[in-house]
């Protein structure tokens, strides 16, 4: 296995194990800040790219045009930027996950749609040659791509085929001969499309199993000049306008078999690893593009006078920009604990990679329409930054993987192995004269989940009433899952009022325990709580909020008004009509 695959069956992931009633506090820890060599060199790549953005970036020109200057384009490849991730033997920087994603939020603080642009290139669209290529391969495309020189896309949906990844129709026919694959079908919002001289793209190879006819997804690097491959007009979106987006159709396109990416089959494997590391990035750059528009609007709301007075003076105002400043900095703690995990190698991070993209995407959203509040009525003027903010930042709650598909598979992989445990446990009772030891021990294991709670060591002792009430959050859901497997069986997979809960509960979870380790880490450094006063505040602010959001959705899996809600949305479903009757309807 590659070492930067991990083992989930074996070695449960910290997210997996809050399903289990286990904190795994070792998984995240140490806290990955950079020494100070690392922040040295991640400082001399920031000054020059903010050098670059002051001399370069026009973002509100780049929306209007809906395109990039040469300049920007030049100016990113020039900066080594678009090589950063791309290992040294190839060309590129070969920086690792904290220093990839930190970039990347400094790109998406600057500029939404370059971020798209940097990550649609290195975060998913060479990643699977990086991740997955031969020696080959990686000479052959990985090098230009470092460069700049070839800009890179990713593609995988389709018109039919969104957040069902598996119901593709594109289909790569391999040759009589042997020597290729014929590449049939059409791909759409694929990013850097009008950009691109390379596209990683997932197709159908029909194949035989057992003596039955079947069809593979499979992965294969296209070369984005190669005759048959077309694109169509650019996409006119809400926003990151400047990241060209088209469909890209596939017409007889011949795939030499050396540029086949992996085996026969496992392209859906490709596509989730490549992801799984992908949503980092976007947490990051949402991280940082929500602390950017508020911001802006702290510098409006200091200057700003009414009634006499600053309107930053307002305690509703205060409100907004603490609440937002608290999580802000538990997103960036949570991108930072799981780049830490990816840069350790061999932890399975695809559920806290799936947390972060969640809860930093909903961020800054948010972020993004308070800060546009707080301007007033400038913040709703095309002059000033915040209606660009808003539409730039809604996209992130939709692609590489929508917040929804985000939650279920949070809450399925999470319920795997709890549901195998149980499952087995199920079948001991039905021969229990031989499953004497198994019942046994399950019952014990049972009776000590009731009764023994987890519990943070490494958490600073200034944080100990927080870090109890994550620890009572994650015995509270064990128990919960268990019952709701217990009540549901295998129909838990239709559940889905049950699945966002569990999943709701497990992102706060998994962002307050990443706080913990933030502020503990930073009061360490200090020197004590009193020498870190601000971190202590924003620790001791957002935890239990995340605490009670948790329990709450947890509490709700027992007590709740389904029924309810899935008759109003069937009626509503059945009829087209929305609500009841109202009396003004006339
Ligand atoms: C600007 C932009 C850039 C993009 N770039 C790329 C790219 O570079 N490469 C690429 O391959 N794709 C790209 N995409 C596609 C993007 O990843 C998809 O739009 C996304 O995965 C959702 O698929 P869909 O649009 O078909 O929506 P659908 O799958 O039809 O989903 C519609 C709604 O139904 C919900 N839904 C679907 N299934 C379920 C379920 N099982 N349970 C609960 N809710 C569900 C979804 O969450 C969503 O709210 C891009 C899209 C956009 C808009």
């Amino acid at each position: 296995m590659p070492s930067h695959l991990a083992d989930p069956d074996h070695n449960l992931s910290f997210t997996r194990g809050l399903f289990l009633g286990d904190l795994r506090e070792d998984l995240l820890l140490p806290f990955p800040a950079p020494d100070k060599e690392g922040l040295e060199s991640l400082t001399a790549i920031l000054d020059s790219y903010r050098a670059f953005a002051k001399a370069h970036l026009d973002t509100r020109k780049q929306d209007h045009d809906g395109k990039f200057s040469d300049a920007v384009l030049a100016g990113m490849a020039e900066l080594g930027l678009m090589g950063l991730n791309i290992p040294e033997a190839y060309g590129g920087f070969g920086a690792g996950a904290i220093v990839t994603n930190r970039v990347f939020g400094e790109i998406g603080a600057t500029d939404a749609a370059l971020a798209v642009y940097f990550g649609a290139h290195q975060s998913i669209g060479c990643k699977g040659i990086t991740l997955f290529g031969t020696e080959d391969q990686k000479q052959r495309w990985l090098t230009s791509c470092a460069s700049g020189a070839r800009i890179a896309g990713f593609c995988l949906t389709e018109a039919g085929s969104g957040s069902d990844a598996q119901a593709m129709r594109t289909s790569a026919v391999p040759s009589a001969d042997g020597s290729h694959y014929l590449l049939n079908g059409q791909k759409i919002w694929i990013s850097n499309a009008g950009y691109a001289g390379v596209f990683t793209v997932f197709a159908k190879v029909p194949t035989v199993v057992d003596g039955k006819a079947k069809e593979r997804v499979t992965a294969f690097i296209v070369d984005a000049h190669a005759p048959g491959v077309s694109l169509g007009k650019i996409e006119e979106k809400m926003g990151i306008k400047a990241s060209d987006t088209r469909s890209v159709s596939f017409d007889n396109v011949q795939v030499p078999v050396a540029d086949r990416l992996g085996d026969v089959g496992q392209g859906f494997k490709i596509a989730l690893e490549v992801l799984n590391a992908g949503r980092l990035g976007l947490a990051a750059a949402s991280t940082r593009g929500a602390q950017a528009i508020l911001e802006v609007a702290l510098a409006h709301a200091k200057q700003r006078e009414q009634f006499g007075r600053s309107i930053g003076s307002f305690e509703m105002i205060q409100r907004k920009f603490a609440s937002l400043a608290v999580d802000v900095y538990a997103s960036d703690a949570a991108w930072m604990v799981t780049a830490g995990m990816v840069d350790r190698g061999g932890i399975d991070f695809s559920l806290e990679t799936a947390a972060c993209k969640v809860f930093g995407s909903e961020l800054v959203f948010r972020a993004a329409s308070e800060a546009l509040q707080i301007a007033g009525g400038i913040g709703y003027s095309k002059e000033y930054p915040y209606e660009q903010a808003l539409r730039d930042s809604r996209i992130n709650m939709i692609f590489e993987g929508t917040n929804e598909i985000q939650r279920a598979l949070i809450a399925l992989s999470g319920l795997q192995q709890p549901g195998e445990e149980l499952k087995a446990i199920g079948k001991a009772f039905k021969d229990p004269l031989r499953s004497i030891g198994a019942i046994g021990s399950f019952l014990s294991e049972r009776v000590k989940k009731k009764l023994v709670k987890p519990e943070f060591e490494q958490v600073h002792a200034s944080l100990a009433d927080e870090a109890a009430m994550i620890a009572e959050n994650i015995h509270d859901l064990a128990l919960a899952v268990e019952r709701a497997l217990l009540r549901h069986g295998k129909e838990i997979i239709e559940r889905q009022f049950d699945q966002e809960r569990m999943a709701n509960a497990a992102i706060d979870i998994y962002l307050a325990a990443c706080t913990l380790v933030r502020a503990s880490w930073a009061i360490e450094q200090a020197g004590g709580p009193e020498k870190a006063p601000a971190d202590l505040d924003h620790a001791k602010l957002f935890v239990p909020a995340a605490s009670r959001r948790a329990r709450r959705a947890v509490r709700a899996m027992d007590r709740n008004q389904d029924a309810r809600l899935k008759g109003i949305a069937e009626r509503a479903l059945a009829s087209g009509v929305l609500t009841v009757k109202l009396p003004t309807d006339a």
